[in-house]
């Protein structure tokens, strides 16, 4: 029997325990640690250590069957899960040497046994008894149980960890951190796996942008995840076992050859006789104060233990946090805000502070920014472009809230989003850093532009530059907070072009050699329009985008000329035909392409697709219903313009067809009738869906039917790009002058059908040849070359690089993730659900 007395003992030799006793000895005390079974805990035994030398194994495994994109050559891969094990068991007794040489070398004197707490400052070892100033209990944490009809035939993750073979078919009761990483382990290593977890979603402290991608990951790998699953029973079949659960009230069955139960873990205190001491426990855990002090003098604890956040590197922190209060030398109270998570599972998922999630219910203003590995380098070069870095900040500081992460090395990335949460770093101290290249957290550095609208390598959310009004600064039009990303540079841009006049006027939009550059934006624009609907209806006939979908093709000159002479504090409701009005007022063009599609990057994140296209920060009200649904919103708008007492204009475009509805001659009266800023556009491309104006209308010159509400009315030629911009500029200026409506129709033609699955079998070959003919782009191009402003060459040069523009917004559209169901109801108001919290509520 030995009798030792001692300064601090631990009771427990796991990453709490250990770690809190080298740091003791560090401090000067006399140390002593009781362990039970092998120093490292459950930490280097049985958890984080054995399962990631495993994890490593399956990953090469997968790795090696799909060398050959890579050029390596692999015959026959084969996975030896014997020689993974030896492997396993090598690297968890290095560890565990480790650790007793680390305590050998630091003076820590180790007993081996169970510990009791005999009261007064001592400790029971078997027969030996210990004394000390103070005890810190470091015991951890045991395999959680629950009572489950069949769980004899179950294994838990000590058991799967010694298992002789891979199981054919696994079955995981759980959907927690272990039953996710041990599903990616036995997936990679061809199992067939299924979780069943009675949550809604499976890691439930994680975004659900994040569990999606991992979720349909584990699916290409045959995997199968059934969350709002209740288990009743495991059953033992002739040869299997049967796991039998309810899944939304419905009854379901999994055959599996093991059955992992990974319910969790709970803290451990058996046999410690701590309500005996004097330490006072609640519902298993051990209660401790801010500074770890249990409810008995000189007693503390640390670790999983004390329940709260249940992870290895926790406990270590609170083991120095507990020995340091005991020295004396700091008074540290624990701060868990900026404690990472990480899940070893494929892609590694990591996260800190707080999610989107979970800074939105707080009520937080945030701002968020993502990056995906697919447009990063190191990501390709690895061959692991799955996934994205996400970011969450603070709309008014800009500091950095949290960071969630799936994909390569995630679990790695975290760390220098943790030093910035931890410290308080804004997105801006991020992004000033100098990040190598090409590396990995050059997508953390990108995800915190993103945020800020400056992403690099990515299109941002909101606005690229649009083609600013000659003479327009981006102050002046008060979008300063906004400076993105610049479209791309304007084709030869000729030197030293002298200043643009100051307003659309005639003389601005002259032929003439000062006028060449603004000229040849326009005409770029043009073309970068004509092209991307073009593209897009090939899109659309391979099934990419959903619903309607109706093109400006035709009506470029009407859209960009109708668009540009706006202030960007001017509103814009326009109607299903609106991609050319989106990229013309600045929309990013991935961003349109990314809605089109229904991807997440998109202008309403993939919530309105096809034919809704919002943009509240530059104003742009895309479609709301059918046909002329919008102008009454549109009348709205100019009363909240007229109301706020703003100089700001309501630009609403509209179709022929828009104009015989009750709805037109309403808002038309009423904007009159009550002097509202409002621009009546009418975009009358003969048509309304299949049926010719003349056919449809009374009045075949539409803008004659706004003299019925004694408005100033004008028709122009909506082909010709510079008539269009003078004219409604002059009509835009006069309103926002006298808050007098206006109207104007546009003559125009649409070369395609109403939409893309309209076949157009209702116009003449003679009719579309005839308006083909004053296509607007070649009608612009033949002026421009007339006035040698422009060869055409440099036309040729320009559709070329529109075209390879425009493969660029189709890669990215592809590339971009999908929105995530289960936040669909955020950002369903053009975006103000993201700017204006006081409109958040329980949407359920
Ligand atoms: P433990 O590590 O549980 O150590 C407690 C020690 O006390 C044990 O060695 C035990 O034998 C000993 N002990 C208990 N009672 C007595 C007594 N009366 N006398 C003497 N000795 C006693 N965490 C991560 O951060 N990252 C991961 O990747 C990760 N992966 C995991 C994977 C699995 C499968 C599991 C099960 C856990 C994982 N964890 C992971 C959690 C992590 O292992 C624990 O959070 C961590 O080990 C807790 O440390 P601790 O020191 O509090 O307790």
């Amino acid at each position: 029997m030995v009798a030792a007395s001692f300064d601090v003992v631990i009771l427990g030799g796991g990453p709490g325990g250990y770690v809190a006793a080298l740091r003791a000895a560090q401090l000067g005390a006399k140390t002593a640690i009781v362990e039970k079974d092998r120093l490292g805990g459950t930490c280097l035994v049985r958890g984080c250590i054995p399962t990631k030398a495993l994890l490593q194994s399956s990953e090469l495994y997968s790795q090696a069957k799909d060398g050959a994109v890579f050029g390596v050559i692999a015959d026959k891969v084969a996975f030896d899960w014997a020689a993974a094990q030896k492997r396993k068991t090598a690297v968890v007794d290095q560890l565990v040497k480790g650790v007793e040489g680390l305590l050998k070398a630091g003076g820590v004197t180790v007993f081996r046994g169970a510990a009791r707490l005999a009261g007064d400052g001592a400790v029971e070892v078997a027969a030996d008894r210990i004394t000390a100033k103070d005890i810190v209990i470091a015991t951890g944490s045991a395999i959680a149980r629950i009572p489950l009809k069949g769980a004899e035939h179950t294994i838990d993750s000590d058991q799967i960890l010694e298992l002789k073979e891979v199981p054919a078919r696994l079955a995981i009761i759980g959907g927690g951190v272990v039953g996710m990483e041990f599903a990616a382990m036995f997936a990679a290593l061809g199992s067939k796996v299924t979780v069943l977890e009675m949550l809604p979603q499976v890691l439930p402290m994680v975004d659900a942008d994040l569990v999606n991608v991992y979720t349909k990951h584990l699916a290409g790998l045959g995997g199968a995840v059934h969350t709002n699953s209740k288990v009743a029973e495991v059953a033992k079949l002739k040869g299997s076992l049967q796991v039998r659960f309810s899944e939304g009230g419905e009854g379901g069955a999994v055959d599996a050859d093991q059955v992992l139960l990974a319910v969790g873990r709970a803290p451990y205190t058996e046999g410690l006789g701590a309500e005996e001491a004097g330490v006072k426990l609640e519902r298993g855990r051990v209660v401790v104060d801010a500074q770890l002090h249990t409810s008995a003098s000189g007693v503390w604890a640390i670790g999983d233990v004390i329940g709260g956040i249940m992870l290895a590197h926790v406990a270590s922190y609170e083991g120095v946090c507990a020995v340091e209060n005991i020295a004396g030398h700091a008074k540290r109270t624990p701060d868990y805000h900026a404690a990472p998570n990480c899940i070893y599972t494929d892609p590694e998922i990591a996260h800190v502070g707080l999610g989107e999630k979970e800074a939105k219910e707080a009520g937080l203003d945030v701002k968020v920014g993502r990056f995906p590995f697919a447009a990063a380098g190191r990501a390709l070069t690895l061959g692991q472009s799955e996934g994205f870095v996400k970011v969450i900040s603070d709309a008014r500081s800009g500091r950095l809230l949290g960071a969630h992460i799936i994909g390569p090395r995630a679990t790695d990335l975290i760390a220098e989003a943790t030093l910035a949460v931890q410290n308080g770093l804004t997105l801006e101290q991020i992004d000033l850093t100098i990040h190598a290249h090409p590396t990995l957290p050059e997508a953390l550095m990108e995800a915190a532009l993103a945020a800020q609208g400056r992403a690099l390598h990515i299109a941002n959310r909101k606005a690229a530059q649009p083609v600013a009004v000659p003479g327009e600064t981006a102050a002046a039009q008060n979008r300063e907070q906004q400076m993105v990303a610049p479209v791309k540079a304007p084709v030869k841009t000729p030197p030293k072009s002298p200043p643009p006049p100051t307003a659309i006027t005639p003389k601005a939009l002259e032929l003439t050699k000062e006028n060449r550059d603004y000229l040849l934006k326009l005409h770029r624009l043009m073309q970068l329009i004509r092209r991307f609907e073009e593209r897009t209806q090939e899109q659309y006939t391979k099934a990419k985008i959903g619903g309607y979908c109706h093109l400006n093709i035709g009506e470029e000159a009407t859209v960009v000329g109708s668009i540009l002479p706006l202030k960007l504090t001017d509103y814009i409701f326009t109607s299903y035909r609106e991609h050319g009005h989106a990229i013309a007022r600045g929309v990013d063009p991935k961003a349109v392409m990314a809605e089109l599609f229904g991807k997440e990057t998109g202008t309403s994140h993939g919530r309105g697709g096809s034919m809704h296209m919002f943009d509240a920060d530059l104003r742009f009200m895309g479609g709301y219903g059918i046909v002329g649904g919008h102008l009454p919103l549109a009348t709205g708008g100019g009363w909240a313009v007229k109301y706020n007492k703003q100089k700001d204009v309501v630009m609403c475009l509209f179709g022929d067809g828009a104009t015989n509805i009750g709805a037109f001659h309403e808002s038309l009266n009423f904007s009159k009738v009550f002097h509202l800023p409002v621009v009546w556009l009418c975009v009358n491309n003969r048509y309304g869906m299949g049926t010719p104006v003349e056919a449809a209308s009374a009045v075949k010159d539409i803008y004659k039917k706004a003299c019925a509400y004694d408005m100033e009315s004008i028709q122009i030629d909506g082909m010709n790009l510079r008539e269009v911009m003078v004219r409604t500029s002059e009509i835009i200026e006069k309103t926002r002058a006298d808050s007098e409506p206006r109207f104007i129709e546009a003559l125009c033609y649409r070369f395609k059908g109403h939409s893309v699955v309209d076949p157009d079998k209702y116009r003449s070959a003679e009719d579309k040849e005839k308006f083909r003919k004053s296509d607007p782009i070649v009608a612009f191009e033949h002026e421009l070359e007339t006035s040698g402003l422009a060869t055409e060459e440099y036309f040729k040069t320009v559709r070329v690089e529109v075209d390879a523009e425009v493969q660029d917004i189709i890669k990215f559209a592809d590339d971009s993730p999908d929105p995530d169901p289960a936040d669909l109801y955020n950002y369903v108001y053009a975006g103000e659900w993201e700017n204006r919290p006081e409109l958040r509520g329980d949407p359920l």
